[in-house]
């Protein structure tokens, strides 16, 4: 079975688009988020956008901040202070990567904890540690939005997630061990120094793979039957495409299909799911001040 992150994200697009409707019934304002773009790297312009856009699609107001590569971190820094005083703003996010000069720890805990809607900050990291209710980082919340989406049952069950990063691998290997809907499963957390790895995903019933890698986890890595989230994306040269290059997974998806029991695409898997947990985020956001 496909997990298909289109159609989900569709759906509670949908559901969003309405609650906006209602708000603005009621004599709301809109949600609004606004996203820092930080030079001009392809990947990052096409995600930002892609978000822009969505936001547009439910009706939420956005502003797209777009700074040149030699932007000061002290001039970021005021650029996120003005938004976070900004009462009419909900959600900020500054797309990663920066520039190597700007210390990204620093603008990542420059943002108002109560408007990270990407739930990088350490606090929200840290509230999610302790099952505290936080803004959840985004393509995790996203993945788990669509376990539930499918009913995966994850209680009881051996997981494995491949890549430890602050943003992806660790908040998701948090969420599948914690005691709540789609978590409570007996997580392994694998990364780059991991033995065995191939030898752990063949205990996996569920393969969290967010390492980066095209194509890395094969047929041979994984038991039949297991579930399969395909978190990576890295652009490989395709001369058959008008751009030059097609999005992989990190799954080598046409042979692993045959073993999984579900496995999301790339593209159309998580990607738009992450977009989908920006958006509840920035509604939570917004209804916290609002309600
Ligand atoms: P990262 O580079 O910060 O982390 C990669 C992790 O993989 C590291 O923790 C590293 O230890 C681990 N790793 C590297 N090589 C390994 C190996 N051989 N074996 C085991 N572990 C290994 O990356 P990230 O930001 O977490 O992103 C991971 C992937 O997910 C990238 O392809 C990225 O583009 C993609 N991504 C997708 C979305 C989405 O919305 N779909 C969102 C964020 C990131």
């Amino acid at each position: 079975m496909l997990l298909e992150g289109k159609r989900v994200s569709f759906l509670y697009k949908e559901q969003l688009k309405k609650e906006v409707d209602a708000l603005l019934l009621n004599g709301k304002r809109r949600p609004h988020l606004a996203a820092i773009l930080v030079g001009h790297d392809g990947a990052s312009e096409t995600y930002v956008n892609s978000k822009v856009k969505n936001c547009a699609e439910i009706g939420f107001t956005s502003t797209l901040l777009q700074l040149e590569e030699n932007i000061t971190e002290k001039d970021l820094l005021e650029k996120i202070k003005k938004f976070n005083d900004n009462e009419q703003i909900d959600g900020i996010l500054v797309q990663l990567p920066l520039p190597k000069h700007i210390n990204e720890q620093k603008v990542i805990e420059a943002i108002d904890p109560e408007k990270d809607v990407d739930g990088f900050h350490p606090l929200n990291a840290g509230k999610l540690v302790q099952g505290i209710p936080s803004f959840i980082s985004a393509t995790p919340y996203g993945i788990m939005l669509l376990l539930e989406y499918y009913q995966i049952e994850t209680k009881g069950k051996n997981t494995v997630v491949i890549g430890r990063s602050n943003i992806v691998g660790r908040p998701m290997s948090i969420l599948l061990s914690s005691n709540r809907p789609f978590g409570n499963s007996t997580v392994t957390l694998c990364h780059s120094q991991t033995k065995n790895l191939e030898e752990i995903c063949l205990g996996a019933d569920i393969i969290v793979a967010a390492l980066g890698k095209p194509g890395f986890i094969h047929a041979d890595m994984v038991k039949e039957g297991s579930v399969i989230i395909d978190v990576g994306i890295t652009r490989v040269p395709d001369s058959t495409k008008k751009s030059g290059y097609r999005l992989q997974g990190d799954v080598d998806f046409e042979n692993v299909f045959q073993k999984c029991s579900a496995i999301t695409p790339v593209p159309g898997g998580v990607g738009l799911m992450t977009i989908t947990g920006l958006l509840k985020n920035t509604m939570q956001a917004y209804l916290s001040k609002h309600s």
